[in-house]
């Protein structure tokens, strides 16, 4: 189990998948031989032959007294998904999950970074044949801007599938709450638009006693992108705004030293942007 300390705020890493199968479906540009020189990163991010290592994982956030998890990976027994091996899922996340000290009760907010299959899985989880909220006593955050997107695509059955079973059972509850994309969780917790992946996509900026880190959501999904932020995923709904989203992030991230944690950045899943002699960028993970 991963664990961060940004000043006094502590942030834990839950995993539910971490495979070394390449991701050509996410980025199709990262094949072997334009990742195979990319030699830092090796062995963390990319096996030597130049497959991307890639992890779905939740993070919990404590400040202020307040537990708050962001992003809820892809959950067990969820049917009618796009990809075909997270159909009927079983994993033991959220055992994992409580085994590190986090009864499900415990969570205060529930902040997923966008609405995609593999961000909200386990808002709820399936208890004698019905989806309920797996964080009773959690309000769950997500974009208005977001929600609009998604409510407005009816015709899709894929969409249709995860907001059914993950999205509208949060809605019954009466736990959901629509935020603006800047929205501020505690003083030292606050969302950052970040859109191009999804029109109302978010990342989360931490801040405490002069310390910055970032959750990435899926601005990016591999580190490989800190050196290529051209490479867009087929998953990004506006490729334009989605680059120009990553490369002025990247920049940011290096001027303010910026710890980047991402949300599909296999172990150690954190690390610092770097420049090169020749002005392009990567990820040190030395802390
Ligand atoms: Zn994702």
């Amino acid at each position: 189990m991963l664990t961060w300390h940004i000043g006094d705020v502590r942030i834990t890493r839950i995993v539910e998948i971490e495979i070394a199968a390449g991701a050509r479906f996410i980025l199709p540009d990262a094949t072997r031989e334009a990742c195979r020189p990319m030699r830092w990163m090796m062995p963390h991010f990319a096996t030597n032959e130049g497959d991307l290592v890639m992890s779905v994982h939740a993070l919990i956030i404590e400040s202020e007294g307040q537990r708050i998890v962001v992003d809820t990976c892809i959950g067990n027994d969820k049917q009618g998904r796009a990809i075909r091996s997270w159909n009927g899922l079983q994993t033991s996340f959220l055992k994992d999950f409580e085994g590190a000290g986090f009864a499900r009760e415990s969570i205060d907010t529930v902040l997923c970074t966008h609405l995609h299959i593999d961000h909200v899985g386990w808002n709820t989880m399936l208890v004698d044949g019905e989806w309920v909220p797996t964080f009773p006593n959690a309000d769950y955050l997500m974009a208005q801007k977001e929600w609009d997107h998604w409510r407005a695509e009816e015709d899709d059955a894929h969409t249709q599938a995860i907001l059914a079973d993950s999205v509208a059972p949060i809605f019954n509850a009466g736990l959901a709450r629509l935020v603006d994309t800047d929205h501020r969780i505690t003083s030292e917790v606050r969302l950052q638009p970040t859109h191009g992946h999804t029109p109302g996509h978010v990342s989360v900026h931490i801040c405490s006693r002069g310390q910055e880190a970032v959750i990435t959501g899926d601005c990016l999904h591999h580190p490989c992108q800190i050196a290529r932020p051209e490479w867009c995923s087929p998953a990004d709904s506006d490729s334009a705004q989605a680059r120009a989203t990553r490369q002025s992030l990247i920049k940011d991230w290096y001027q303010g030293q910026t710890l980047v944690i991402g949300t599909h950045f296999a172990a150690p899943t954190s690390g610092r942007v770097k420049q090169l002699a020749d002005g392009g960028y990567w990820l040190d993970i030395e802390q």
